[in-house]
């Protein structure tokens, strides 16, 4: 099928090619997974959804994505956690290509995005430092122009699955001399060099998750720069919509209450009508959200820009999916505590994994703290 034709379909037919897909396409090993899969476990499913054209739902069919309106989205959303599909590397599907397609130039769309859909760079999130997280803009690590390259000195931490990564997107100081927001600069740098060491250390679900990355003299060609010099604060703010989108997406709610769901069924959970009135709250905070969701995913698609609204479908998302997350380990009774797949039934659950997972949520993509303090400016007009 000519891939511009997704959206002809009527809601019906697509859901049932993407249940079709999803069931037959993904690896039976790799579905329901408690933990994100390391590269070389989910590198055949990565490449499945790519030779299909299924690895890029969103992005536009001129850059080899689907292309997919938001009602189609959300079908896609839907059906992929149905069936319980992993988490592939995605920095470079979810955050970087969008922004390269929003404020890159045409020759780094041309050069970065095929090599996403190839597999051939995987990327990580070069954000975060020791001691700039909520507050972003002071970030230390610094890059200075050498002729016709960058090269950078400093510190990024909490990079996710670095490991596993070959090229990274940095926020880096290219002015000392300004406002911090304004000596900032986006850069693209290649991970396979002397100058870039990458250490992992454990997360509370004891998994080397997130890393520290340190930068000794890391070169990147000067061509390597998104946006203007010193302008990367204004793409890193368009990224960071992106990524507030994402985590608002009810991707991850969804997987927690389905899980629940199976789980519930099978331990008799449902017979108690208390419990079945907690689910049925649940259930409908998780149908807030693809509401929501679908609404602000059709005002993009249609080119429009969401400001805050990110920062609340945020909020809602990540404490909804906390929320499905505790009422899973209530139901669980006794067994909620215990780490490692526990039988119900004939089938096997890993539920405290996911429960502490579920607590980085409200952290990163930007606190849900400061999400809150964003909405009390922006909406309320209440002072900083
Ligand atoms: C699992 C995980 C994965 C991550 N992956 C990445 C990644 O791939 N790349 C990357 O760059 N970063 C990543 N991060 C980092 C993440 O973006 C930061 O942890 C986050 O921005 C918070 O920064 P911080 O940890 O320095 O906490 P701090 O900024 O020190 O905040 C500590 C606490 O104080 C609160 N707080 C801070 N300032 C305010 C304020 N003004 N008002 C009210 N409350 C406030 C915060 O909400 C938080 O509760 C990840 C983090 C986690 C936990």
């Amino acid at each position: 099928m000519n891939k511009t034709d997704w959206n002809a379909l009527s809601d019906a037919e697509f859901q049932a090619i993407a249940r079709e897909f999803f069931e037959t396409r993904c690896p039976a090993r790799l579905k329901h997974l408690p933990r994100r899969p390391r590269w070389t476990d989910v590198k055949e499913w990565y490449t499945n959804m790519s030779e299909a054209g299924w690895l890029t739902p969103t992005w536009p069919v001129v850059y080899g994505g689907m292309g997919l309106d938001a009602s189609k989205y959300i079908i896609y959303v839907e059906e992929m956690e149905r069936e319980g599909c992993p988490r592939v590397m995605d920095q470079g599907i979810m955050n970087l290509g969008p922004v390269l397609i929003a404020k890159g130039t045409e020759e780094q769309r041309q050069h970065y995005l095929p090599k996403i859909h190839s597999a051939e760079h995987l990327w990580c999130q070069g954000y975060s430092e020791p001691n700039a997280g909520s507050d972003l803009a002071s970030l230390r690590t610094e890059a200075r122009l050498e002729g016709d390259e960058f090269v950078v000195n400093g510190q990024k931490i909490w990079t996710s699955a670095a490991y596993d990564a070959n090229h990274i997107f940095a926020l880096v100081r290219t002015d000392k001399t300004v406002k911090k927001q304004a000596g900032i600069s986006f850069l693209l740098l290649d991970m396979n060099q002397p100058g870039i060491v990458v250490k992992p250390f454990k997360n509370m679900g004891g998994v080397d998750e997130q890393c520290s990355v340190f930068f000794d003299n890391a070169r990147t060609p000067a061509t390597n720069l998104v946006g203007k010099l010193n302008d990367g604060w204004n793409v890193a703010k368009a990224l960071l919509g992106f990524e507030r989108v994402w985590s608002g997406s009810p991707r991850q709610s969804l997987m927690f209450l389905y899980r629940l769901q199976q789980m519930a069924k099978l331990t008799g959970k449902l017979d108690d009508p208390v419990f079945v009135d907690r689910l049925t709250q649940v259930t409908f905070d998780v149908l807030d959200i693809n509401a929501v969701y679908q609404r602000l995913v059709g005002v993009m698609k249609t080119g429009g820009t969401i400001g805050l609204e990110s920062s609340m479908l945020k909020i809602w998302a990540t404490e909804t999916c906390q929320r499905v997350g505790e009422l899973t380990m209530e139901a669980a009774e006794e067994c909620g505590g215990l780490m490692g797949s526990i039988p119900f039934g004939d089938k096997e659950f890993d539920l405290l994994y996911p429960f502490l997972d579920a607590r980085a949520w409200t952290i990163y993509g930007g606190s849900n703290q400061v999400q809150r303090n964003i909405l009390a400016k922006g909406v309320l007009n209440l002072p900083s």
